[in-house]
């Protein structure tokens, strides 16, 4: 028998300014600003943790236990090995040859959200928060209160007063506390912060505390599992925060570390955004190491409506060091690729996985790809929960 899978969390240590933090205690950012970054004994995950003994793990996100936090008592709802689909409709209609669609649409709460809090809200319990408080634009929310609850977590959430009615009900229904704010996500931070500040709130916004990185960083394990423990040439994600891109750069280097990959080739990372809010395409494209806050953003992609983002320079970075791209697509082109992603692939993929579509298929056009290369394609979430699609008649 080989030995228990255990969490090998071993520090917090920022991203900017490289102090170290002790994860026994909750953390938010450090006292610098920058990000705190999980770090494992890597030497020591790679003792149970090897392409052998991961395959007959549990179907869940959990299978990675060594390098995930709090893995010997998680709250979990099963999130995570979501299928890697051939995409052979898009394929064909792109001329490409090895497309795949990483489908997030089946996770619990119906997001890739799922990942990040099942992982945040399994540490914030073990380490004694009481009340967690986020702002959202609707599926972060969603996921936040059924993990909350699942953990008898109190939730407040701030969305935008503009957020879809069903990811409203949606949390009512989980029990949190929904509160609408005038403006956009940036304006429901600050609301946060107030709370944090006056009544000692616990904040799950995006990098403010270090373990939805953690949660989202196992798309990197499972695609590179689910393509044979090899990586694709390509990655090509709808970007608002950046977590899930930033959690996959980590996972490549962990797993590079960890050997279960050979080669140091990671994918070109592709960052799509919307046309009305793309801070982080403007900064790549006047070269820029940080992003400056976007002026009166708008989409109706709501995951893509975050006009400012903590973890911006390493979103930047991963794009640059992997000679990946950045592009936004107007609302037009997020509404005709919805459209093509059911009818062609029987996907209702949510309006960001349409936004990574249109993304693909503008780097396409400029020859940004070669057409036998494996490219992986993010849908992360379904568009049930904002099934209004521009121009599409009910
Ligand atoms: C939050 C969200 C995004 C953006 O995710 P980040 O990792 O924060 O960039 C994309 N798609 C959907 C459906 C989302 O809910």
């Amino acid at each position: 028998m080989s030995p228990e899978p255990r969490s090998t969390l071993d520090a917090l240590q920022c991203a900017l300014c490289q102090a170290n933090f002790d994860p026994a205690a909750l953390h938010a950012t450090c006292a610098c600003g920058g990000v705190l970054l999980a770090r494992y004994r890597l030497e020591e995950a790679a003792r149970t943790l090897s392409r052998a003994s991961i395959r007959d793990r549990e179907a869940s996100q959990w299978r990675y236990a060594e390098v995930l936090p709090g893995s010997e008592d998680p709250v979990t709802l099963g999130e995570g090995m979501t299928p890697l689909r051939p995409a052979r409709f898009l394929a064909r209609s792109l001329g490409l040859e090895r497309l795949y669609v990483k489908d997030e649409s089946i996770q619990p709460t119906g997001s890739f959200k799922a990942r990040g809090m099942a992982t945040a809200v399994t540490m914030a319990r073990k380490l004694g928060a009481k009340r967690l408080a986020l702002p959202s634009a609707g599926n972060a929310g969603s996921a936040a209160a059924a993990y909350g609850a699942l953990a008898g977590l109190a939730v407040d959430l701030f969305l935008p007063v503009d957020t879809p009615a069903p990811f409203l009900l949606e949390a009512r229904a989980y029990g949190a506390e929904v509160h609408l704010v005038a403006g956009d996500i940036s304006h429901c931070g600050v609301r946060v912060r107030e709370g944090v500040a006056s009544e000692g709130w616990f904040d799950l916004s995006t990098f403010r505390e270090p373990y939805r990185l953690e949660g989202k960083k196992t798309l990197g394990y499972e695609i590179a599992e689910q393509l044979g423990w090899e990586l694709p040439e390509v990655i090509v994600y709808p970007t608002g925060g950046g977590t899930g891109l930033v959690g996959m750069w980590k996972a490549f280097e962990e797993i590079e570390r960890l050997e279960l990959v050979r080669g140091a080739r990671r994918p070109r990372m592709i960052v799509v955004q919307a046309a009305g809010c793309a801070p982080l395409v403007r900064a790549h494209d006047s070269g820029a190491s940080r992003a400056a806050a976007w002026d009166d953003p708008h989409t109706y992609a709501g995951g893509l409506r975050v006009p400012a983002t903590l973890g911006d320079h390493l979103v930047l970075h991963a794009v640059r060091d992997s000679g990946g791209t950045a592009v936004a697509v107007s609302d037009a082109e997020i509404a005709g690729a919805q459209l093509e992603f059911a009818r062609g692939e029987g996907v209702f993929a949510c309006p960001e996985g349409g936004a990574a579509l249109a993304g693909l298929r503008r780097v396409v056009a400029s020859r940004g790809v070669d057409r036998g290369e494996r490219i992986v394609l993010f849908n992360t979430g379904t568009g049930l929960k904002c099934p209004d699609i521009p121009g599409l008649r009910a």
